[in-house]
């Protein structure tokens, strides 16, 4: 018998990976978590029944969330990744030598436990002498902790449950508040076929607070439409006055000096979103 695992990214439309395991299922106090084995993209992080993560995949979201940001600040040294409880964005963000301490803040243990026991290839440096774990809501840590941070990332969930607030103008107000003179941030803004509506209404607040906001996108196969968009805001460096040329090459397998500028220029209807 054959078993697959359907994720409905609309209440018409979704996506089908057949599985040979299913590793967990648990109700945690936040969401429903769930570690699967499915043959075309292996080991699968899935939380509230949508795709988090992929051992095949999760490259593209991990590298596109840490890289863009931290090669347009001067010099990143403290990094708050709000979510990110699967450990992949701090393992890009440590690939940075500037960056001293990486702070990651998810408001639920379990997924960083099970990320380390069932997906050591992405959550294999949480335990980083330069990480520091916190088990918290971000929009409380980010308040809590004003003029303290370079770069911070927001690698959430989707605008449900505990993560919907982190979608509002006052979560990005006080994102400003807690980023340095010069800090810059960035979020995980979904897709523009299905969630148009939000990364409008993001770029609006974001620009409100922000003097410079850049939107830029990536391919992301197992996300729903495969087309991902990431928002970026920033208080003093522009991602586009980067001299790439001096951008070094670090082990990736998506993010390139070469894409690092390209990955700014959006399909129309996208640009069409973020005016
Ligand atoms: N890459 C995924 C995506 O784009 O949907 C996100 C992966 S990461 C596992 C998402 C994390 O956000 C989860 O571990 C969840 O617990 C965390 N999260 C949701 N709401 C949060 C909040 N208010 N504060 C901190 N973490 C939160």
């Amino acid at each position: 018998m054959e078993l697959w695992y359907t994720e409905k990214q609309t209440d018409n439309f979704g996506i089908t990976a057949k599985i040979t395991e299913t590793l967990i299922t648990e109700k945690t106090d936040f969401q429903d978590l769930a570690i699967i084995d499915t043959v075309e993209f292996g080991r699968m992080l899935v939380l509230d029944g949508m795709v988090m993560t992929t051992v095949k995949d999760e490259f593209v979201y991990h590298e596109m969330v840490a890289h863009p940001a931290l090669f347009t600040h001067p010099n990143p040294k403290h990094v708050l990744i709000v979510g990110g409880g699967d450990g992949g964005v701090v393992r890009e963000v440590l690939k940075h030598k500037s960056v001293e301490k990486a702070v990651l803040v998810d408001i639920d243990g379990k997924v960083i436990e099970y990320s380390k026991k069932f997906l050591p290839s992405i959550a294999g440096e949480l335990d980083n002498p330069r990480v520091e774990v916190i088990v918290n809501d971000g929009y409380m840590h980010i308040h809590d902790h004003k003029n303290s941070y370079d770069v911070i990332m927001v690698d959430s969930t989707e605008p449900v449950g505990p993560a919907v607030e982190l979608f509002t103008k006052g979560f990005y107000q006080g994102i400003y508040d807690a980023l340095k003179e010069d800090g810059i941030f960035v979020a995980q803004t979904d897709n523009p076929w299905f969630k148009a509506d939000l990364i409008q209404s993001v770029n609006r607040d974001v620009r409100e607070i922000f003097p410079i906001v850049r939107v830029y996108c990536a391919n992301i196969p197992t996300y729903p439409s495969g087309l991902w968009t990431f928002t970026m805001g920033s208080k003093q460096a522009d991602p586009l006055a980067v001299d790439e040329t001096a951008i070094p090459e670090l082990d990736t397998k998506y993010y390139s000096p070469r894409l690092h500028k390209a990955a700014f220029v959006l399909p129309k209807f996208v640009e069409e979103l973020c005016k």
